[in-house]
């Protein structure tokens, strides 16, 4: 039995459960379940080439040390010329910290910014991490439920309504995981507005600005007034534009005095993100976009199929999402209901049950803040999708 005692802070948190049925299904994939995964948060596709070959080519050349803790100069040019010219915002090298991966960007925000009683609000269903993050330092998360119809974007009154003195940021994902929700400028504005009223600090995390689709333009909080320019950390990566995830490069943008805090922070914590993966992440940012368009345009086809196949089942209805590579489908009217005798009472039974009989990983939205509903990931080939949707059907025929 071990003895180890570990602080109360830990406890807070559940271990990721995307991570957590990720790692399930490549397990019972290694084994030789014929699994189709589509709970992984990660783009199927392999890093691009050259990507690839300009962390070879620093690697042959000896790049191989410590880098400053920030990151490499050339990588935080490279992402301040990044979103001048694709989000018209203005950063110096001083206004951007790179990270190990957007999570740890997002951690540290957290960390130099946050203290009991501290709230965070957060849009609800919203990507598993952020909850844990900010509880684990100390702060409260608020949550602010939002509704299928209206595309998973809260109306201002709703999250007005969650505001009290405590309240010190707001925590906005455009497009969204696990929803694929996307906001309108419109929609954007009306929360720096309410920003601006309350004195908030606002989170912009960008990650899936690259993957939309229907034409759908995402505009970033920072640029639409002096105030939310200001006020709003622009967190993003390179894991899902360049489907290089295991590579852990993230960054953000904003204000010098907290970029200066996080990289002290880093400077006694992570040291720097890794070198290599720094030069591939600058390869990344500079070098050819073509492969950008070319997984977006797949992304695309799949959604389209993925959603015509799930609102063709019997008791499922799907939000169309414009963004990210996530649909997000009610599955409430099976609960009260059985499979082969088991009941099933909520998301967790009914993704466990899909696993166990038809070896098709999602994951449970009550994961995401939302028990009616469960994720599936579209970032894996349209046979799969296929395939899992054949199973999908099959299964949900037998509840009784
Ligand atoms: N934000 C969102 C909304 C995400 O889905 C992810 C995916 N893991 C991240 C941030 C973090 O990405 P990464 O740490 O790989 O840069
Ligand atoms: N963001 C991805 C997901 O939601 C990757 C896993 C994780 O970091 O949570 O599945």
């Amino acid at each position: 039995m071990s003895k180890a005692k570990l602080n109360s802070r830990i406890g807070l948190i559940q271990p990721s459960m995307t991570i957590g049925i990720s790692a399930k299904a490549k397990e019972l994939k290694a084994n030789g379940v014929n699994v189709i995964n589509f709970s992984a948060g990660e783009p199927d596709f392999d890093t691009p080439d050259n990507i690839k070959m300009a962390a070879i080519k620093s690697l042959a050349e000896g790049f191989t040390k410590y880098t400053a803790a920030g990151g490499i100069n050339e990588l935080r040019d490279a992402v301040a010329k990044k979103e001048k010219v694709k989000n018209n915002l203005e950063y110096k090298r001083e206004n951007v910290c790179i990270s190990v991966g957007a999570k740890h960007a997002l951690f540290n925000i957290a960390a130099v910014m946050l203290e009991p009683p501290d709230e965070v609000i957060i849009i609800s269903p919203y990507w598993v991490t952020y909850e844990a993050i900010v509880s684990y330092v100390g702060a409260t998360p608020i949550i602010v439920d939002t509704k299928q119809e209206n595309g998973f974007v809260p109306t201002v009154d709703d999250v007005e309504a969650k505001i009290t003195e405590n309240t010190k940021m707001i925590w906005i994902n455009n497009p969204t995981n696990p929803t694929g929700a996307t906001y309108t400028q419109q929609q954007l504005e009306d929360i720096a507005q309410l920003a601006q009223k309350h004195d908030l600090w606002i989170v912009s995390d960008e990650i899936y600005e690259d993957i939309v689709f229907d034409g759908y333009k995402p505009v970033s909080i920072a640029t639409l007034s002096d105030y939310a320019y200001e006020r709003t950390l622009v967190v993003n990566g390179v894991s899902k534009t360049y489907s290089m995830t295991g590579w852990r490069i993230g960054y953000t943008c904003g204000d010098k005095d907290i970029i200066a805090a996080m990289i002290k922070l880093q400077s006694q914590s992570t040291s720097n993100p890794t070198c290599i993966s720094q030069t591939a992440a600058l390869e990344a940012l500079e070098g050819p976009q073509d492969s950008v368009e070319k997984m977006r345009l797949e992304f695309e086809k799949r959604r389209d199929y993925i959603v015509g196949a799930l609102n063709g089942m019997e008791g499922i209805s799907c939000y169309k999402p414009k963004g990210a590579f996530y649909v997000f489908p009610n599955i409430s009217s099976f609960f009260g209901k059985s499979y082969e005798g088991k009941k099933i009472e909520n998301s967790m039974d009914f993704c466990t049950l899909l696993l166990e009989h038809a070896h098709v990983a999602t994951v449970p939205g009550i994961a995401f803040g939302d028990d009616r509903f469960m994720r599936v990931s579209f970032a894996t080939s349209l046979e799969d999708i296929e395939e899992g949707m054949a199973r999908l059907k099959a299964f949900i025929e037998k509840i009784q």
